[in-house]
């Protein structure tokens, strides 16, 4: 068995292939999504995240097919002429969704302003939308929540969207700080690929209505119609939604996770630090959930393969950190036993340099 700590997709809860089991038995994929059966699913999905995960009772939460999905509803149902709106981001996936929104945005017919931001200096204020990823997977950078509220208050959006794909399922989320946040499932809720769940605001459920963009199968205005009914435009991964319920019913209320993968996170940055030779982020922009090491490109090569010939996977680097980083995933679905053989072998393997 390999033992993995990639950042996504990531270790699955073993739980899972029971759920599947579960899921085949019960009859439930082959059930017509308008079924009342389907809804109650549905609804009960919604609900259990909602518990587990502490969203505020009055956001909407609905599925999509990914986080990349996301980016694309808000450039395509969220944004409309005459807007303008902040990208910020630190790394390769903030700036993958700017690229789409401005795909989307300002070479199509919408001229939308686009700001993009790699740091705080001179942030353009009050636009219509901010964007955020605050828990960065490409590089293990992250903005932790006082610094978050901070540039919000600088920036003074109308209204805040925040990828949270590496830390939704691992810390508590202040929800209230933003309109719109979403996450693919395949990372720190430690399920398989192929959804995402989002959030959105009422106030934010009320602009959408008023742009009343219609003219996508995933338009924002036919989601959250369908999802009042507890149901889905287009035929959505049922398996997908069971599992999620599944694990949501499973795992411990945000609070509880939240302090084991933050004191997990103190541990292992702890531990890294003992080798020189290797660096990860300052305390105030690393990231809880995903760990990133920089090192020589060659120290980081035969550090993965050294690992991967004792069945441990390591996280490539990601973007610009490719060759001289490596990840560590942080995800609430990799147990202390795992850490702590992690953790031995590259003791083992660094101590002679
Ligand atoms: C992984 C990741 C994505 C992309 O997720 P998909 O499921 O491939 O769409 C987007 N944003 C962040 C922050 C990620 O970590």
């Amino acid at each position: 068995m390999l033992l993995s700590f990639y950042p996504g997709p990531a270790k699955v809860y073993p739980q899972v292939s029971q759920y599947m089991q579960e899921a085949m038995q019960e009859g439930i994929l082959s059930l017509n999504h308008r079924s009342p059966a389907f809804m109650s699913l549905c609804e009960a999905t919604i609900e259990n995240c909602r518990e587990k995960l502490a969203i505020p009772a009055n956001y909407t939460l609905f599925f999509t097919s990914s986080a990349t999905e996301c980016w694309e509803i808000i450039a395509q149902s969220f944004l409309q002429e005459g807007d303008s709106v902040l990208h910020y981001y630190r790394g390769a996936f903030g700036e993958k969704w700017a690229d789409y929104t401005e795909k989307l945005c300002s070479y199509a017919s919408k001229q939308v302003r686009i700001f993009r931001h790699e740091d705080a200096t001179s942030l353009p204020t009050n636009p219509t939308l901010a964007c955020f990823t605050p828990n960065e997977t490409s590089n293990g950078t992250a903005i932790n929540d006082s610094a978050l509220r901070k540039l919000i208050k600088g920036i003074s959006p109308a209204f805040v969207a925040c990828d949270v794909t590496s830390s939704l399922g691992g810390v508590q989320l202040p929800f209230k700080l933003g309109d719109i946040w979403f996450a693919s499932v395949q990372k720190c809720l430690g399920l398989p690929a192929g959804m995402a769940v989002c959030m959105m605001s009422p106030r934010a459920v009320k602009r959408a209505y008023e742009i009343g963009e219609k003219a996508h199968y995933n338009s924002l205005t036919n989601i959250l119609d369908n999802i009042q009914k507890f149901q889905t435009p287009y035929t959505p991964n049922i398996l997908g939604i069971y599992l999620l319920n599944k694990v949501m019913q499973q795992v411990a209320p945000i609070a509880e996770i939240d302090a084991m993968i933050r004191r997990r996170a103190k541990d292992w940055y702890a531990f890294l630090a003992q080798y020189k030779k290797y660096s990860t982020h300052g305390n105030f922009t690393r990231s809880p959930t995903v760990l990133c090491v920089e090192s020589k490109p060659a120290k980081i090569q035969h550090l993965k393969t050294e690992m991967q010939n004792r069945h441990i996977v390591l996280g490539n680097g990601y973007g610009k950190g490719k060759d001289n980083s490596f990840r560590i995933a942080n995800f609430p679905a990799i147990t202390e036993e795992e850490i702590a053989i992690c953790k031995a072998n590259l003791a083992n393997l660094l101590v002679s340099e």
